[in-house]
């Protein structure tokens, strides 16, 4: 399948090539058509598949036509722009990185897009408002606040799109979004994507969809091309253990998620003393800082973002080599927005994982989440700290085939055939002190 076969024009297939793409991902070989040809979508595709190309494609093309239909006699008579399209997203890292994608691929087309999000002035927004735009793409609570102020109507959107919209719901955007949805028109073409399906939004979506195509990517699924590790470790030692990952792997660029903004600013402080170049993004931040932080650790001036999943969601950030989750989310479905940072479009990533103790639960939770266990791997050096007792993969071989060969580093690979046998780069020194779990861990697993 090539780029050339989904009905899309010239200048975007000229956009898409100077990417760099020529195979479309398949939710974009799936949904382009679907929406070219009008019809409402369902698309169960996280981060990292290509989604934001699979709807931003065909929404330009569609918007191109009528455009060049509607041709020079509007703007010769002076026509106004209206915002034809809607994109809501959960975040404004997210609001923005639609944005440029929208200016990427339409960068040969002469149709006007936005991003409006809160955290900053509203007045530069307000400006471009008025310059008239036929895209605006927008988080829920700044959208409101413009329509409040009678500085964006809404009432002449063709077609919305609701992006990581599980993530919408978890922030609690239901009722603004129900707000949103009142001030457009109800005959248009909408778009809902989600990489979780809740019944909180399988009841939205049956509330807004009209016989909506059902696209499916790796729903409820871990990247594919994402090698995942779980390092059992003590809780005070988790600091001490990151550190040496990233020193002893020369970790040149690693997404580290905290659950709380103060641990992530305890954390960067920490690493900071360590020596090493880190920068937090949380909702506390400015967005300036949060801005300047993405941006130096995109350009490799920082080596380590700890993040909070708020912050941290819809990050796009090329070749992300390795995620850690320095402590388990709370909710399993946020280990697979996590880990979807890295191996994204194809290529490969790591996901590691700091368990102590407390986080055996968690853990459980997500791998029942995701359909099988996590590979485990001692620290050499950290075992003698290591409480926890995870029970082991049963498996080993089955686990080996789940994982791409050829991908990750060698010494994580082999450490769970090293849970019985010491090899491997881990060393000799791999050792666990307990390969099956307790009755006070597994009470502790339960609890
Ligand atoms: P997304 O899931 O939309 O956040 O996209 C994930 C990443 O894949 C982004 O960095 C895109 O630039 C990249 N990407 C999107 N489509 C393709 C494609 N067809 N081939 C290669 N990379 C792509």
């Amino acid at each position: 399948m090539t780029f050339d076969k989904l009905g899309l024009s010239p200048e975007l297939l000229r956009a898409v090539s100077d990417q760099g793409y020529t195979t479309p991902t398949p939710v974009q070989a799936q949904s382009i058509p679907v929406i070219l040809e009008g019809h409402d979508i369902m698309a169960g595709a996280q981060t990292g598949t290509g989604k934001t190309a699979g709807f931003t494609l065909p929404m330009l093309e569609i918007l191109n036509r009528e455009h060049a239909e509607r041709g020079e006699q509007s703007s010769n008579r002076g026509g106004r722009r209206h915002i034809r399209v809607l994109v809501l997203t959960p975040t404004r890292e997210l609001a923005a990185q639609v944005n440029e994608s929208i200016v990427t691929y339409g960068k040969y087309l002469s149709l006007r897009s936005t991003v409006v999000f809160g955290g900053v002035g509203i007045q530069p927004q307000i400006n471009k408002l008025n310059h008239g735009v036929d895209i605006l793409v927008a988080t829920p609570g700044r959208l409101l606040d413009l329509v409040n102020q009678r500085k964006c109507d809404l009432s002449k959107v063709e077609m919305l799109v609701l992006d990581e919209a599980d993530r919408m719901l978890d922030m609690g955007f239901i009722h603004d979004i129900r707000k949103v949805l009142a001030l457009i028109p109800k005959n248009r073409q909408t778009l809902l994507f989600s990489a979780t399906f809740s019944s909180d939004i399988k009841r939205l979506a049956s509330g807004i969809l009209k016989s909506p195509r059902l696209i499916e990517v790796s729903r409820n699924e871990t990247a594919h091309q994402v090698t995942q590790v779980v390092h059992p470790v003590g809780k005070s030692r988790k600091r001490e253990m990151l550190s040496y990952l990233i020193q002893t792997g020369e970790w040149k660029q690693v997404l580290v998620f905290t659950r709380t903004k103060h641990g992530a600013n305890k954390l960067t402080k920490q690493l900071v003393i360590d020596g090493i170049q880190a920068a937090a993004i949380h909702g506390n931040k400015s967005q300036t800082a949060r801005t300047n932080a993405l941006k130096d650790f995109k350009k490799g001036a920082i080596r380590v973002l700890v993040a909070t999943d708020i912050a941290a969601r819809g990050l796009d950030i090329d070749q992300l080599p390795h995620v850690v989750n320095f402590e388990l989310p709370n909710v399993s479905e946020d280990y697979v927005h996590r880990i979807g940072r890295t191996g994204r479009a194809g290529r490969s990533g790591e996901a590691m994982s700091l368990v102590c103790n407390e986080e055996v639960k968690h853990l459980r939770g997500i791998e029942k989440l995701i359909g099988k266990k996590i590979h485990q791997v001692d620290v050499p050096g950290f075992e003698a700290d290591i409480s926890v007792h995870v029970e082991p993969v049963k498996q080993a071989g089955r686990v080996q085939q789940n994982r791409r060969g050829g991908q990750g580093r060698s010494q994580h690979r082999s450490g769970q055939r090293n849970a019985q046998q010491s090899g491997g780069n881990s060393g000799g020194g791999n050792r666990r002190r307990s390969s099956r779990p307790g009755r006070r861990e597994r009470a502790a697993s339960q609890g």
